[in-house]
């Protein structure tokens, strides 16, 4: 047996995992786990930027910036840990930029920021800006920043290997088993703290902006420990992926002053969203689009409509809303300007559309991008198992795979990458200070049994279902059935088939039974884990009945705080899916209706 043993074991290398194993490296001997090499991991794909109330180009502060948030969450996010991440953020941004990170700059050298949906002037509703960006590569310096940090600080790095159990002795943490990918064995990481940092789920859905590793490993693996997730019925749908492939199309390019445009010609948003119009939060322009869809204005009769931020079209929208530079004069852009701002999104729809963005309107839809549920922690990071916040000992989160809870119903742009720089380091401080006092518990004398039966079964099964097409339906039925618009009868019958195409899943077989980085053999294994975040979405969301943030619900259409404000808790116990809820902690803003 391969057994490894570290103080503390960081489970994934983006953002999150990174921070985590960074920190905690300052304290404890560290060990950062990952199935894919770090720096391909899903936060290099984050174009738009990260929040933080710098105040750099206009009045803003880290209480607007809360306020901003609890109300994006609609109500369902714990407020003392939205004011944690908010006052945090300025002092994260700024750690960054003293490792290194190349952020766009003002004129007079201090970090630029741009304007994002949601983020707003709290006096007078307009949009603030609040988001630090690298041109719309902000995620990639992101994680190239930090894992050179990591290097210099010799955390120990097993790239390429993926956690397939989770070892719990004695109701603590213990340990993981991993398969290494470019030989097939099993490895045992023996630790005193785990962390989890396994990145979001949005594989299970047709259309998505996430990367194929984005598989739910995470949230499955604790799932089949009996653990509980926290509010998996909210999903946010992005407005605007690239037609058909789901690509992201940054927010920030509507923060430059793109506009969305229907196939008659007539700009929308003011009718949904009348203040902020654009720029509203996400799940409100998501429907907004697919009610014009659905009322037959997209364009051409087909499922998207157009993102317009050429330059003519920018200024002229300007003038129209009233928006001027910080010092009021007329807000006038040159193509120039916008290819410098969002290089990478003109380059995407030029090579995968054939469009220039900067003399053609770009054709979108949403897409599948963000898991606002997932794994419950406290603000330290601690993974928390009931009602009463119980800490389970040795075990963390952090990054998108948990739920502390700050986004709540619905995330704002921006606030996941300082979700997983706050909450990463905080996990990683945290399991650190226990790594210091606990023991290792003793190991089960065969730790790798259930992960080698049942590895060993999936590769050899004789069955003749092909995986692949078990994820596509999959993949159809939740976008299609508890996706932007749900309903009791769809999720209904969407339950019925994830558990159908859970039972054919048994009978999957593998063509390619060798060990060398056997892809097949992997995929299929995340399938697996997929299927399962698949059902517990699914009952969360048919168990739900009201619509907030981004669960919107057409049998269910309001929200309903005497009923729903309360976090779902689900977990699985003896094969049975098992709801309990948790109190959402209220500090200073009492709910109020959403008002656009
Ligand atoms: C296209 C796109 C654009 C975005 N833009 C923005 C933005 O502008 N601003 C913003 O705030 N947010 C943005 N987001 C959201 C944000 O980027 C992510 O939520 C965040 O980066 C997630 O970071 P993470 O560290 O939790 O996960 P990731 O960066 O995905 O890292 C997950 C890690 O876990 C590892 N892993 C997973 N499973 C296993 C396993 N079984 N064994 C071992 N390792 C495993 C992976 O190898 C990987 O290293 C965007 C998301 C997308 C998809």
């Amino acid at each position: 047996m391969n057994i490894h043993q570290f103080d503390v074991v960081v489970v994934g290398a983006g953002g999150a995992g990174l921070m985590a194993g960074l920190y905690a490296s300052r304290g404890a001997k560290t060990a950062v786990i990952s199935k894919l090499y770090p720096t391909r991991s899903h936060t290099g794909a984050a174009q738009g930027g990260v929040a933080a109330a710098l105040g750099n180009l206009e009045g803003d502060n880290p209480d607007w910036h809360t306020y901003d948030t609890v109300k994006g969450s609609d109500y369902l996010g714990d407020q003392d840990a939205i004011e944690f991440m908010c006052h945090e953020a300025p002092q994260a941004v700024i750690e960054l930029e003293n490792y290194g990170l190349p952020f766009d700059r003002t004129p007079d050298g201090r970090i630029s920021q741009r304007p994002f949906g949601g983020h707003t002037n709290n006096e007078t509703g307009k949009p603030v800006r609040r988001a630090c960006h690298a041109a719309d590569r902000t995620g990639h310096m992101i994680l190239q920043t930090l894992y050179q940090q990591c290097l210099k600080n010799k955390v120990n790095f097993f790239d390429e290997y993926q956690v397939l159990d989770f070892i719990i002795v004695n109701g603590k943490a213990a340990g993981v088993v991993a398969v290494e990918l470019a030989t097939g064995e099993l490895h045992t990481f023996h630790a005193k703290a785990i962390i989890f940092a396994t990145g979001g789920h949005g594989r299970i859905f047709e259309v998505t902006s996430n990367a194929y590793a984005y598989t739910g490993d995470g949230a499955a693996i604790l799932l089949r420990h009996g653990l509980p997730l926290q509010d998996m019925e909210f999903f946010q749908f992005h407005p605007t992926g690239i037609y058909k492939l789901g690509i992201l199309i940054t927010e920030g390019v509507r923060g430059e002053g793109g506009i969305l445009i229907n196939g008659k010609g007539e700009r929308f948003m003011p009718k949904y969203a009348p203040t902020i119009k654009d720029l509203a939060s996400r799940d409100v322009v998501s429907r907004a689009i697919y009610t014009e869809i659905r009322e037959g204005r997209g364009v051409n009769g087909q499922n998207y409509v157009y993102l317009d931020v050429r330059p003519e079209s920018v200024i002229k929208y300007a003038a129209l809303d009233g928006r001027t530079n910080p010092d009021g004069t007329p807000y006038i852009v040159t193509g120039e300007q916008i290819l410098k701002k969002l290089p990478d999104i003109i380059d995407f729809c030029r090579v995968y559309l054939g469009v220039d963005p900067l003399t053609q309107m770009m054709p979108i839809q949403p897409t599948a991008h963000y898991t606002m549920g997932g794994i419950p922690t406290n603000k330290y990071g601690e993974v928390v198992i009931d009602d009463k916040n119980t800490v389970l000992p040795g075990l963390y989160a952090a990054g998108e795979c948990a739920c502390v809870s700050v986004h709540g119903g619905n995330r704002l742009g921006c606030n996941s990458l300082l979700d997983i720089i706050v909450f990463g380091k905080h996990a990683g401080l945290k399991a650190a200070e226990y790594a210091k006092t606990a023991d290792f518990e003793k190991l089960p004398d065969d730790a790798e049994a259930g992960s080698r039966s049942a590895f060993e079964a999936l590769r050899n099964g004789s069955g003749k279902e092909n995986a692949f097409d078990i994820g596509t339906e999959m993949k159809k039925v939740m976008f299609d059935d508890v996706g932007i618009y749900r309903n009791e009868k769809g999720m209904a019958e969407a339950l019925e088939k994830v558990r159908a195409l859970k039972e054919r899943f048994k009978g999957v077989r593998v063509t390619d039974t060798g060990k060398i980085f056997n892809t097949e053999l992997l995929n299929a294994w995340e399938l697996g884990n997929m299927l399962e975040v698949a059902e517990v979405i699914t009952v969360s969301a048919l168990n739900r009945k009201e619509s907030r943030g981004g669960h919107s619900r057409e049998d269910c259409p309001n929200r309903d705080d005497k009923n729903w404000l309360k976090h779902t808790l689900v977990r699985k116990q003896n094969g049975e899916i098992k709801i309990d809820y948790k109190p959402v902690t209220i500090t200073k803003y009492q709910p109020k209706e959403r008002v656009y």
